[in-house]
């Protein structure tokens, strides 16, 4: 085995669950960057649901993204949110109608079918890999990790059901803890 075949998985993988939700977003007229991007912004915390987190998180130009998220708002899919503490900031939230619309599109079938036909060990493996895999990859771009905010060396539980951002200084709801953050640093403990 090489690293060729350990590329050949990857981008196969990816590109059978795209062709997948690429034509499952057709039914809906969405191009497959803006249902990307609504799927991102649905698991986004508040410190990663804005255009540049947007920008950084796939790699695309302002423009590209501009676009992405002015085609989601005239559809009703997202609406932007001024910030609390800083009026030129904004939130990008996927409304009611966006998620109903991604509870039809996403997951892909096929990953659902994969997935209910694992025990789970197996999926705990699969993850687990996965999510190292990412990781290194991460590390080595030298790009913002965008983890899943329960798993970042920031992330300190101060009481039952209560967590504390130290990056950030401000509390986290325990729903934020399962969402993703462009801030995030894998824990090493
Ligand atoms: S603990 Fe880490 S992942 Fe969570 S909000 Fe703070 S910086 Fe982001």
């Amino acid at each position: 085995m090489t690293d060729t075949h350990l590329q050949d998985y990857i981008e196969r993988i990816a590109h059978l669950i795209r062709s997948e939700t690429r034509i499952a977003g057709a039914d809906f007229d969405l191009q497959p960057i803006q249902q990307s991007a609504l799927h991102y912004l649905a698991h986004a915390n508040r410190y990663s649901d804005t255009p540049q987190a947007v920008t950084e998180y796939f790699g695309l130009t302002k423009g590209t993204v501009s676009q992405t998220i002015k085609a989601l708002e005239a559809k009703g899919l997202l609406e932007r949110g001024a910030d609390a503490q800083d009026g030129r900031k904004v939130h990008l939230k996927v409304t009611p109608a966006g998620k109903k619309l991604l509870k039809k599109t996403m997951p892909a079938r096929t990953v659902t079918g994969v997935w209910a036909d694992m025990d789970e060990g197996m999926r705990t493996d699969l993850l687990v890999h996965l999510k190292n895999l990412l990781q290194d990859l991460q590390r080595k771009n030298e790009m913002n990790a965008f983890g899943v905010c329960k798993t970042c060396r920031f992330n300190r539980k101060t009481g039952d059901n209560r967590f504390f951002c130290e990056l950030t200084q401000e509390p986290l709801r325990p729903a934020e803890t399962e969402l993703l953050c462009r801030e995030h640093e894998t824990s090493t403990a």
